[in-house]
């Protein structure tokens, strides 16, 4: 561990009020850890639980609404608000801007599009447009929505995308049956947000003729690493500590395990040893590139799956998302994790965990869920609602899927 993390992490075991209680607990002297590993792991559930992950010297900046704020992706069926100073946010984006440049001639001002869940929350906004950015959400993705984005792409003339494998996969089959050609001007395409499978990788290069780039990021840490032109995925070293470990315990380089994330820019919600629920490893041998970094691939991620309809036609399961953050935005995070279930067809189980002051609140839930529902085809099907009052467990691979189909 060299100086610089030692006084970043004695500086949040000393002012962030989770840490200082461990401290306490299991007596450790900061002067003399020398190596991370000697400090407890934490995991999303301990976070969610509490308020106390925030340094003392940013609680003023809390309150007075001068931190950003991050919503842990719903994708991962649990919500955690993620704050940053400004000044460790920008620094925190650095790395993946400075390698997006030197590897791919990527800048931060070159047109791009990219899809969301919710951009501001509550609002119903089809488009988010800016001077060198145009988003499009992700809650209405049929044929002809599909058309009408495009169409906009098209005229918009972006250098590069960002996607989700799953929306990557969406448009490749939007163009197939409409006959598509890819758009000039991209020439550059970056996956994040759930694992990329070759088959999509494949595909989406197929389809638009340029670099498909995989991003492995997290919004409690934003980048973690990223994809080099040999197909390496270096570690962002500047910005996380990245270790694996099997039962609690550190494995060799090479072996699969649980991830465990370090921020080393977040100084307002310093996660540290975090476990972020992803399965992989850290690569041994070296990448002729040019960065130095260490590899890393990830062989159990976050994975999306479709909703499939009554004519056979398919959604993406952001769609449910999107209404179950729009729940989240009117009430404050009532929602602290969900599961959705496609029992049939026209079927739908959710699962939702709350407080257990917040279980009268069903009604409403359940009335702004359904108002929340931007896709016809979702519109006036059954659904069921259970509430829990104990954040669900993960499957039995360590993973949470937060969208289960049991039909088709
Ligand atoms: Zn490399």
């Amino acid at each position: 561990m060299n100086l610089s993390d030692k006084e970043f992490i004695k500086r949040a075991y000393s002012s962030v009020p989770m840490y200082v209680e461990l401290t306490g607990d299991l007596d450790i002297n900061l002067d003399n850890i020398t190596e991370i590993k000697e400090l407890p792991t934490i995991t999303k559930e301990e976070v969610v639980k509490q308020d106390s992950i925030i340094a003392a010297d940013s609680i003023p900046l809390l309150y007075g609404n001068k931190l950003i704020v991050k919503k842990t992706s719903g994708s991962t069926g649990k919500y955690m608000d993620v704050f940053w100073k400004n000044k460790d946010y920008v620094k925190s984006m650095l790395p993946l801007w400075l390698m997006r440049k030197r590897m791919y001639n990527i800048s931060p001002d070159d047109r791009m599009c990219f899809f969301y869940t919710m951009m501001e929350m509550g609002k119903e906004q089809d488009t988010y447009m800016n001077k060198s950015q145009l988003g499009f959400s992700k809650s209405r993705l049929d044929d002809e929505n599909l058309h009408r984005v495009y169409k906009k792409m098209k005229e918009f003339e972006p250098k590069w995308l960002l996607l989700q494998p799953s929306i990557g996969a969406l448009l490749c089959e939007y163009m197939d049956k409409y006959n598509e050609k890819a758009i000039e001007s991209i020439e550059y395409i970056e996956m994040s947000g759930e694992i990329l499978s070759e088959s999509v990788r494949a595909e989406v290069e197929r389809h638009f003729r340029c670099n498909v780039v995989n991003q492995y990021g997290a919004n409690e840490f934003n980048s973690i690493a990223y994809e080099c032109p040999n197909g390496n995925m270096h570690i962002m070293e500047s910005n996380v500590i990245v270790e694996v470990l099997k039962d609690g315990k550190g494995v060799e380089d090479g072996t699969e395990g649980e991830v465990y994330i370090s921020t080393r820019t977040n100084s307002a919600m310093p996660l540290i040893r975090y476990r972020i629920g992803d399965i992989g490893k850290i690569c041994t041998g070296k990448c002729d590139c040019g960065c130095e970094w260490k590899m890393f691939e990830l062989t159990s991620g976050r994975v999306s799956d479709y909703i499939l309809c009554a004519d056979g036609s398919r959604v993406t399961s952001y769609t449910l998302v999107r209404a179950i953050e729009s729940v989240n935005y009117i009430y404050e995070n009532v929602i602290r994790q969900f599961r959705i279930i496609q029992k049939n067809i026209e079927e739908f189980h959710i699962i939702l965990v709350v407080d257990e002051d917040d279980l009268d609140m069903c009604d409403v839930i359940e009335r702004v869920f359904k108002e929340s529902i931007m896709e016809t085809r979702l519109a006036g099907v059954d659904y069921t609602f259970e509430y829990k009052t104990r954040l669900i467990p993960n499957d039995e691979n360590g993973k949470f899927a937060y969208f289960k189909r049991l039909v088709g």
